[in-house]
């Protein structure tokens, strides 16, 4: 079956008006999924997934965009909401520092809905700077993860603490700010 699945990815591929420039962007059969995918694009990336399960889900394309946050730019919410359960890392930053917490979007509620539905702890990024405000880290700033979006911050932009019953951590641990409030006001309407 995986031949006939890899034969309808070659079609859609190839039907696709962005093939010809594709490769020229460094991008993958995800980032076109992320990029152009209509409704069914969830559904063709656990397709896809199931035939190649160590693909990685964080490879960036030429301009750094992850499969992540193309669907995240295109509003794709099947799609993301398919890439996190998968285990895609959240916080990364494409090459103009556009990444899912920082772009901008008419309302937040993808964002605050992707952030509720974790379920594990999302694979921790890292990086030279701050995931929020850019902060060069060094001797006097020291890097620290958010538990739950799993995004590299300093010590300013990680001050608060609270447990994550949903991860089984029953005692308070650093959260970012946008997490704190998806944990506290739970999954916003
Ligand atoms: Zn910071
Ligand atoms: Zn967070």
């Amino acid at each position: 079956s995986s031949g006939y699945i890899f034969c309808a990815w070659g079609l859609w591929l190839t039907c696709n008006p962005a093939f010809p420039t594709c490769f020229v962007r460094g991008q993958s059969p995800l980032h076109i999924l992320g990029q152009y995918g209509r409704e069914n694009a969830a559904t063709i990336f656990e397709l896809f997934l199931e035939c190649m399960p160590e693909y990685p889900l964080d490879k960036p394309d030429a301009e750094g965009n992850t499969v992540l946050l193309l669907a995240y730019m295109k509003g794709n919410a099947n799609l993301c909401r398919a890439v996190v359960r998968s285990g895609a890392r959240l916080g990364v930053s494409n090459n103009q520092g556009v990444n899912i917490f920082n772009y901008q979007v008419a309302t937040k509620q993808l964002l605050f809905r992707l952030l509720d539905m974790l379920s594990k702890e999302p694979p921790w990024c890292d990086g030279s700077t701050c995931y929020e405000c850019a902060a060069k880290f060094g001797v006097t700033t020291r890097k620290h993860h958010c538990r739950h979006c799993g995004r590299l911050l300093c010590h300013k932009c990680s001050t608060k603490e609270i447990p994550i019953i949903k991860f089984d951590l029953n005692k308070p641990v650093r959260v970012c700010n946008i997490c704190f409030d998806v944990l506290t006001l739970g999954g916003v309407s």
